[in-house]
């Protein structure tokens, strides 16, 4: 029995030889193809900054450390997201704030942020949920009035458009960060990028990058350089780049493909889903379907040879974020939400075949 999973890379051999001629050129790291990468993404999000990172939590780290956030501040985030939307939070030292989500799209509420706020709130981190970009128009109004940064935590929404802009460019944001883990729409296998339109943000981002090095034209001897801030080594490699100049060149086509999927299951599967809003043309990165006996389908599911995932725990329940104060009970919509989600298969080399095949298996644990 073929077995699927929620989510595969999609690598072919023009990927292939972008990273072997990498690995014949004189520069594996610190060479031209991150330059390159970074003008493509610019290109692609019609951002003007783009700095490329070794993953997206530690895109998620400079960017919260470039906005200033520090101990005695606060930061919001969504509770259904990966970890690091609020680790990222934690490691500057505030003090991590959830807001509850909306029920059609599993995105964070801009009701329930503004709910939130309080004099100690600095920077709030939306995160575009399965690739559907949250109501960016409401978020930014709300960050305007109340003098916040924005950070898009757009790990899911590489290729996606919000109204008639693309995830990415900051027109309703300070900075957006986007990961290429291969189970992401785009891969460099590990990497993440930040893109920004600020100009004194990204050069901060680029410092805090390397270890909060500065090298400044004025300086007069070469090799001087100045470590202005305590940074880290958060650097993405030639060979990284080279695969994600070569995969975001196919992004459109994996967001076509994606789409075709994602119809399809709403129109075959009649099981309830999240909606999609007007304003958004999402790339999808998750298609997750809500059941009443979530564990059930789960382990049904395994022995039908459909390994799927739980997207996601909420974060404010984890043991760690205990500490904090929050306990089960405190965002109802995003416990009531996890209690029946589960991804089913979503990647572009899925084929007709493979989707009726997967459609006969899901109706078989109904
Ligand atoms: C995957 C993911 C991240 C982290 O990405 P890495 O590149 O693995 O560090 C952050 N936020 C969300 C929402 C994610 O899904």
């Amino acid at each position: 029995m073929i077995k699927y999973g929620y989510g595969h890379q999609t690598i072919d051999d023009s990927d292939i030889s972008a990273v072997m001629d990498v690995l014949k050129s004189d520069y594996l790291t610190c060479g031209p193809k991150i330059k390159e990468f970074e003008q493509e993404i610019c290109k692609y999000t019609g951002a003007k900054y783009c700095v490329a990172v070794s993953n997206a939590t530690a895109g998620l780290h400079i960017a919260a450390m470039a906005t200033g956030l520090s101990k005695g501040d606060e930061a919001i985030t969504s509770p259904i997201t990966f970890l690091s939307s609020a680790n990222c939070i934690c490691y500057t030292g505030a003090t991590p704030v959830f807001a509850d989500i909306e029920e059609e799209t599993a995105n964070i509420s801009p009701q329930e942020i503004e709910r939130h706020i309080t004099d100690k709130t600095k920077v709030l981190i939306p995160v575009h949920f399965a690739g559907q970009s949250c109501d960016m128009e409401a978020i930014s109004e709300i960050a305007h009035k109340h003098n916040l940064y924005v950070i898009e935590d757009a790990a899911h929404a590489i290729g996606s458009d919000y109204k008639d802009t693309k995830v990415g460019s900051c027109a309703y944001s300070d900075m957006t960060v986007f990961s290429f883990h291969p189970v992401k729409t785009i891969t460099t296998g590990e990497g993440g990028a930040i893109t920004t339109n600020n100009k004194e943000l990204y050069e901060k981002l680029c410092a805090l990058r390397s270890h909060g090095m500065h090298k400044d034209k004025d300086m007069v001897e070469t090799w001087e350089y100045e470590m202005r801030e305590l940074g880290y080594n958060y650097r993405m490699t030639d060979i990284q780049a080279a695969l994600g100049i070569s995969q975001l060149k196919k992004l459109d086509v994996f967001k076509k493909r994606r789409r075709e999927i994602v119809d399809f299951y709403n129109k075959n599967l009649g099981i309830k889903h999240l909606q999609e809003r007007k304003y958004s043309n999402a790339c999808f990165h998750l298609y997750p379907i809500l059941v009443k006996n979530r564990r059930d389908f789960y382990f049904k599911a395994r022995e039908n040879g459909l390994n799927l995932q739980v997207h996601y725990i909420p974060v404010h329940t984890q043991p760690y974020y205990t500490r904090f104060g929050y306990k089960r009970g405190d965002y109802p919509k995003a416990e009531q939400y996890y209690s029946q989600c589960i991804s089913l298969p979503l990647y572009p080399s899925l084929t007709d075949t493979d989707l009726e095949e997967i459609i006969k298996r899901v109706k078989e644990i109904e």
